[in-house]
């Protein structure tokens, strides 16, 4: 055991939350130590390791808003140039066999109004209701109940609408299906995407593999800064000792644990048990991804909705090529997946190759490449769920997306709660 004056800050687990904290209290001028027991940063949005015969795959397609403001300004800050990593392009819902709805450029809340009324597809009635919904959900300040479910609170709406609008979104958002996500967090988001100023209601597809994009320019920009960073390191116990915080006998000051729910409740177990019980509890949503290729072959567009069903697994087909990065290769994204997990992967690859033929037209016949299960992706983002809070102990802070916030399991909830703890932490 290392008996030596509690010294820095410890940041334990390297996923977006805990590279956000890492950089804020790095800039802050905290000496950090950052453990990841992974031998590669960037936890649930990453890439996995490069194989010599095809693309480097990221443990499954992410997508960002223009309202995920942090997690656009950590990029910055590590010297990421955000025109060239991603695809941006205002929110559209383009399905294989018609435009979808749409939203043109412009301020948010008008161009939601504008191209609401401009989506012929729907009749005007649904149209109308929906912006009548809206206003309502407006006028109360996009707050309700956190007892409501997204179904129930969208239940007046037209079938139509919720088909093609509120379940694809509740998914991508929350990936929790409607009649069990919440209702106060979708419409936290769906606020943020419409009054975060122009643009916040974009989507932005990475052009980079994950860990480039955000885990590898970290690492860089970390260690110029002198930030120790333990990889392949899963720190098994934490301590209270005299004037800080032991990690597996190495003393610090302060620490901020940014490892998942599970791992975080396994070490406070006995230091704080009432927090462990409350972040153990926590339940989860898998997603699956199904890497399809088919050399010379292109959707319509590079992202595509899709209307899942008993055999139809996928939400949403990514076309890798128009992202810039591997040609003639699809992402096929089955989110709130715990029904296809349970058929097994096999049979989910084999569904979502079936669906990928009855919907594209391709230029040579796709086979799948690969399928990727993240059996715990999201926590269950269900109506009245009690988030375990980010003051643990004093000098111990949780970081992570799982921590109490207005969002969902996301990248920015992530940042944001990295981004808070280190700001907890005081000044130097
Ligand atoms: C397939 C998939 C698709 C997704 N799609 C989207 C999307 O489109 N948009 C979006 O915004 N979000 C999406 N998400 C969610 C997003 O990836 C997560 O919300 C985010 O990555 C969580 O980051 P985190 O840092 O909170 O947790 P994690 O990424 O889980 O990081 C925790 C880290 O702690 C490490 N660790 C754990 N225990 C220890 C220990 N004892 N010692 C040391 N290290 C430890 C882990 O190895 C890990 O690196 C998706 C997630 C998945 C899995």
């Amino acid at each position: 055991m290392n008996l030596s004056a509690p010294k820095g800050v410890a940041v334990i687990g390297g996923g977006w939350a805990g590279l956000a904290a890492a950089v804020k209290a790095s800039q802050l001028g905290y000496q950090i130590t950052l453990f990841e027991m992974a031998p590669h940063l960037g936890g649930r949005a990453r890439s996995l390791a490069p194989t010599d015969t095809g693309p480097r795959l990221d443990n499954g397609q992410h997508i960002l808003i223009g309202a995920y403001q942090a997690s656009l300004s950590l990029l910055e800050t590590v010297g990421v140039e955000l025109s060239q990593s991603f695809l941006r392009m205002p929110l559209r819902l383009r399905y294989p066999h018609h435009e979808g709805l749409h939203l043109p450029p412009g301020p948010p809340l008008l161009s939601f109004v504008r191209g609401i009324l401009a989506y012929r597809a729907w009749p005007l009635a649904a149209r109308l209701s929906l912006l009548l919904t809206a206003t309502g959900w407006l006028l109360r300040r996009f707050d309700c109940a956190s007892t409501l479910s997204v179904s129930t609170l969208t239940a007046g709406l037209p079938a139509i609408v919720r088909q093609e609008l509120i379940e694809p979104l509740c998914v991508a958002a929350l990936n929790t299906p409607a009649d069990q996500a919440s209702a106060k967090v979708f419409l936290r988001v769906l606020c943020d995407a419409l009054f975060s100023g122009r643009g916040s209601a974009d989507l932005l597809l990475p052009k980079l593999p994950l860990s480039a994009l955000l885990a590898e320019p970290a690492a860089v920009w970390l260690s110029a800064r002198g930030v120790d960073i333990r990889l392949n390191t899963r720190v098994q116990v934490l301590a209270q000792c005299s004037g800080g915080w032991c990690v597996d006998g190495q003393a610090f000051e302060q620490v901020l644990l940014a490892c998942s729910s599970a791992q975080a409740a396994s070490l406070c177990a006995e230091i704080a048990p009432a927090w462990a019980l409350q972040a153990g509890s926590l339940h989860y949503q898998p997603i699956v991804t199904v890497y399809v290729n088919s050399p010379g072959s292109r959707l319509p567009a590079a992202m595509v909705a899709l209307q899942e069903g008993d055999g139809s697994p996928a939400q949403f087909a990514f076309d890798l090529g128009q992202l810039g990065h591997a040609p003639g290769l699809f992402a096929f994204v089955v989110s709130g997946a715990a029904s296809w997990v349970e058929r097994g992967l096999a049979a989910t690859g084999e569904a979502a190759l079936r669906q990928a033929l009855a919907e594209f037209s391709w230029n040579t016949p796709p086979q799948v490449h690969r399928v990727l299960a993240e059996k715990r992706a999201t926590f269950a983002c269900t109506p009245g769920l009690q988030r375990p809070p980010a003051s643990i102990k004093p000098e111990l802070w949780a970081a992570g997306d799982y921590v109490d916030g207005p969002y969902p399991a996301t990248l920015e909830g992530a940042v944001r709660s990295g981004f808070r703890a280190a700001n907890n932490l005081g000044p130097v």
